[in-house]
């Protein structure tokens, strides 16, 4: 059986048990928010009440699903070996695909959580700076093939999460498109990182997996070379999820969250070892996970290889990057799926 939790569109928590949709919101004061935070601060036992639960809640004949966490912030990482190896070997040709600090730390950054939007929005294209420079519409609109894990139970400020104890704090993970714009990136992205290349929108699915039904998921890992420091350090281990993205209608990628290389719990311990706190909303994505193979990358840019190698869709038409019009669907039994489909520039 999968399980999963939810909100219905104008607000009230529900439960995906296999293909229905139950309606928990009658059932207690926590299940009648707007979002899943309250369920989320409430603790892990209340999640398993919850979970318990779910047989009492009535069949939601047609559901209607809405946004199902407030974000609160939003950090994405770059998690994958694969892509990052292929992002390297395009922009760095001569040097070492990856970077000195890569196998020493999960590398990420601070995203905006106040445009994280809920599977089915459509997704305006970006204007902005790129090299030249020239303003316009990006000509470079990609998508990238994420998962995420969202905070329940808050840490203290001050306190660095011991990697051992980091999944207590996970109510439960789900899928994430970080839709990013290559050309305004490539011009931003020095010396700080992304900025308006990512921010316009990410994208994220109705459903949320609580993470105890994703213990059989859990497979071990290949040593990571070198050893991790001593707060990083954990036997390595991944969740074992297929997932696709299909682009009008053809798949053009498959791939699997087993070929991260960084896991949740090093990304906890890691991002509050400084001390910063994680409170309950907290979105943590993986990065896009590409696979070793050519037909498990998560991105067009390294789909197309930079626009040098077009991808053939069923219907005859190639893409190197998105067009007004396309339709993007991103699937990973049992999370679900998050789609989107682009829609032109203002004024364009
Ligand atoms: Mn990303």
């Amino acid at each position: 059986m999968t399980f999963a939790f939810g909100v219905l569109r104008g607000g009230g928590v529900c439960a995906r048990v296999d293909d229905t949709v139950v309606d928990l919101s009658g059932l207690d004061p926590l299940f009648k928010g707007p979002s899943l935070n309250g369920l989320m601060a409430a603790g892990p036992d209340a999640w398993r009440q919850a979970r318990e639960r779910a047989g009492e809640g009535r069949d939601a004949a047609v559901a209607e699903l809405g946004m199902p966490v407030e974000p609160a912030d939003y950090v994405d990482f770059y998690s994958s070996l694969h892509h990052a190896t292929n992002v390297g070997r395009m922009f760095r040709p001569d040097a070492e695909p990856l970077l000195p600090n890569w196998r020493h730390l999960p590398v990420g950054y601070h995203g905006r959580a106040g445009t994280v939007v809920p599977s089915g929005t459509p997704v305006r294209r970006p204007s902005g700076q790129r090299p030249g420079p020239a303003f316009g519409p990006s000509e470079r609109l990609d998508i990238e093939l994420e998962a995420g894990f969202v905070i329940g139970t808050p840490s203290t400020q001050g306190e660095p999460v011991p990697i051992e104890r980091a999944l207590d704090h996970v109510f439960g993970m789900l899928l994430v498109n970080d839709w990013s714009a290559r050309d305004i990136q490539a011009w931003e992205y020095q010396p700080l990182g992304p900025f308006l290349a990512k921010s316009f929108a990410t994208s994220i699915s109705h459903w949320v997996v609580p993470l105890d039904e994703l213990a059989d998921r859990r497979v071990p890992a290949e040593p990571q070379d070198p050893e991790p420091l001593e707060y990083l350090r954990e036997e390595p281990w991944a969740y074992d999820i297929p997932l696709e993205v299909e682009l009008n209608g053809t798949v053009i990628a498959r791939s699997n969250t087993r070929h991260l290389y960084w896991s949740i719990a090093q990304q906890i311990a890691h991002l509050t070892v400084n001390g910063a706190s994680l409170r309950t909303g907290d979105l943590l994505a993986t990065g896009t996970i590409s696979g070793p193979e050519r037909e498990e990358r998560g991105c067009l840019l390294e789909l197309s290889w930079n626009g040098e190698e077009p991808v053939q869709l069923d219907d005859g038409s190639t893409r190197t990057f998105l067009e007004d019009g396309d339709e993007v669907a991103l699937r990973g039994e049992p999370l679900g799926e998050v789609r989107g489909r682009i829609e032109p520039a203002t004024g364009g």
